[in-house]
């Protein structure tokens, strides 16, 4: 039986990931670990996640988590989210992004491949004159850059897509970016049926608010990605309506884009959509060992589409009024 491990997260996660769980188990027979993490059980223990956490995530196939905090002042603690990154080398983070009538700013379908292991993430940081002054390291490498435009140009295959992108900002990271640049389009040698070009980040960001349809794949170093992610859920009309996966070589985690939203936490108000999303994603993920789990996946995504496209259950998110189990109950029907 596949082992799904769960980790719930901060504020709306434990709603909208109570919700694609009753999906999942209505859709496959799976057996759920959960795994106690964030911040409020940091403030229960002292811990960010249970001890035992890691081992219990390594047991699983695959992770489903929620959103996990981080706070930025006052008591806090390591990263969860880098911890798993790191510890399971989930160098591909993927945001597949699509519109909505009379939701979208316009029509989009997109992949987002964004390289999720150096580039300013790399977590080298210093200060500099006495306090004067802060340095943060970008690191480039070909090495990196290569595998996350394999993974771009490989996905464009797998789903019949025809163009990968690479973004940007050579004209003024001449070096950095230039490396990141040159190994693209070595890669994009190995890949002769997909048409391998490049943009600038900037010019990105207006073209994928201005423009229907502007790109098709994504590739792009760490913070690029992590920023057009943004802009294109703003472009599909709610962080509440995009999931992601991050990938490595032997094991993936899946979650909506959207962080913890207090505001409306403990509200029965959250899209639980991006988590539903995420789970969809997961289960095609999966399904590279079980083609069953890969069509249930596709199905469960084309139920999402439905139930959006035909305004079913809509999230005040989306301007209407159902609840987060409202529009779960929904989703049952359409995928029973
Ligand atoms: P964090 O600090 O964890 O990133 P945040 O509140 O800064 O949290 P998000 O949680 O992504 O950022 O939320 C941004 C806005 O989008 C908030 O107003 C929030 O209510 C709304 N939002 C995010 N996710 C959802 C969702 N699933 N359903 C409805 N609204 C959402």
């Amino acid at each position: 039986m596949i082992k799904i491990a769960v980790m719930e997260g901060d504020g709306i996660g434990p709603e909208i990931i109570g919700g694609a769980i009753s999906i999942l188990e209505s859709l496959i027979e799976a057996e759920f670990l959960y795994v106690k993490a964030g911040k409020r059980y940091f403030h229960e223990t002292g811990l960010p996640m249970e001890e035992n956490g890691i081992q219990k995530i390594k047991e699983a196939d695959a992770l489903l988590k929620g959103p996990v905090a981080t706070p930025i002042r006052g008591k806090t603690y390591p990263s969860v989210n880098l911890r798993i990154r790191r510890e399971f080398n989930l160098y591909a983070n993927v945001r597949p992004f699509r519109s909505y009538k009379g939701i979208s700013l316009r029509e989009i379908d997109t992949v987002i491949v964004r390289e999720n292991t150096e580039g300013l993430y790399s977590g080298i940081e210093e200060v500099k004159g006495g306090g004067e002054k802060a340095v943060a390291s970008r690191v480039i490498t070909r090495d990196k850059s290569e595998r996350i435009s394999e993974y771009a140009f490989k996905l464009a295959e797998r789903e019949g897509r025809n163009r990968v992108t690479a973004i940007h900002k050579r004209n003024v990271l001449k070096v950095s970016d230039g490396l990141f640049l040159e190994s693209f389009y070595r890669v994009a040698e190995g890949h002769p049926n997909i048409v391998a070009d490049d943009a600038i980040v900037d010019a990105a960001a207006y073209k994928l608010v201005k423009v229907d349809k502007a790109f098709d794949v994504m590739v792009t170093p760490n913070l690029y990605g992590d920023i057009l992610s943004d802009v294109a859920a703003g472009v599909v009309g709610s962080l509440g309506l995009c999931g992601s996966a991050q990938i490595g070589d032997d094991f993936a985690a899946f979650e909506p884009i959207h962080g913890t939203a207090e505001d409306i936490a403990g509200k029965g108000i959250a899209n639980p959509l991006g988590a539903v999303i995420a789970s969809s994603l997961m289960l095609i993920w999966l399904g590279e060992r079980d083609p069953l789990l890969r069509e249930k996946g596709i199905s469960l995504r084309k139920a999402v589409d439905d139930l959006v496209d035909r305004r079913l259950a809509l999230t005040p998110d989306l301007g209407g009024s159902s609840t987060t189990a409202e529009v779960i109950n929904t989703l049952l029907k359409l995928v029973s």
